[in-house]
């Protein structure tokens, strides 16, 4: 596994916008669109309700916070210290309780707490490490044998760099422009390789659809674009 699996220049990206994570019409207003969407695949297929869960790349823990006001004992972690800080303040000012954040990587925490979450999220993360298949071992050796690691991210072909570069940094401006690089972006098989190489066992896919007319999002059958998957550890791999 790699020790040191991080671009500075993206976390210096995230720790320079941090103030804003909270800012629902903001430059993370689509995390917080989608927030609500991908809060109850996760907790319709792993119930979150009392389990240990890890949000690996939790940035300002707009899905760490929402998961542990489902009843979920979270930590979340994170390179960029200054997210951290803000998502420390957000569970102060929100009172939400079992909720802890951690600057440390998952590489580096994989050894330190092997086989130990019910539930693992890596969410819109892979896409900004230099070795997303490092990050995908590292999640797996997290989970529990049998427990369940989700992961989201945007696809690589022409119609992914149409919606979410173009479209989305450069037409709607939903996001800042230089988010996300197009050689970065991960194909749903190539995750899927990432997994089974890990000893995750595919279980699901969903796509996230956004229509630009109504600037809503929707799950979908479709992962032209944005997606998730649902896996699961195998319990032969510890
Ligand atoms: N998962 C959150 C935030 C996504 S933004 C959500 O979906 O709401 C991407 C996050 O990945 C940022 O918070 C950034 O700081 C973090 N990140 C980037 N590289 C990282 C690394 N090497 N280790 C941990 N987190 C990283």
């Amino acid at each position: 596994m790699n020790a040191a699996n991080v671009d500075q220049a993206e976390l210096t990206k995230f720790s320079s916008l941090a103030h804003r994570w909270w800012d629902v019409d903001g430059e993370f207003g689509p995390l917080h669109a989608i927030n609500p969407l991908r809060l109850d695949w996760i907790d319709g297929i792993a119930p979150l309700n009392r389990q240990r869960v890890l949000d690996v790349g939790c940035g300002g823990g707009i899905l760490a916070d929402a998961m542990a006001r489902k009843g979920a004992d979270v930590l979340g972690i994170d390179l960029a210290e200054k997210s951290l800080k803000v998502a420390q303040l957000h569970a102060l000012e929100a009172g939400t309780s079992h909720i802890t954040y951690r600057l440390v990587a998952a590489e580096a925490l994989a050894a330190e707490m092997p086989d130990h979450f019910d539930v693992v999220t890596c969410m819109e993360m892979l896409e900004h490490v230099p070795d997303p298949a490092s990050a995908v071992q590292a999640c797996a050796r997290l989970a529990k044998p049998g427990g369940w690691v989700f992961f989201s991210t945007i696809n690589r072909n022409p119609k992914s760099f149409l919606m979410a570069i173009l479209g989305a940094e450069y037409v709607l401006n939903l996001v800042p422009r230089g988010t996300h690089e197009y050689a970065r972006l991960l194909r749903p098989s190539e995750l899927a390789r990432f997994c089974r190489d890990a000893g995750l066992d595919m279980q699901q896919s969903c796509g996230l659809q956004y229509n630009p007319i109504s600037g809503r999002y929707r799950l979908s059958t479709d992962t032209s674009v944005n997606y998730m998957l649902a896996t699961r550890k195998s319990t032969n791999s510890a």
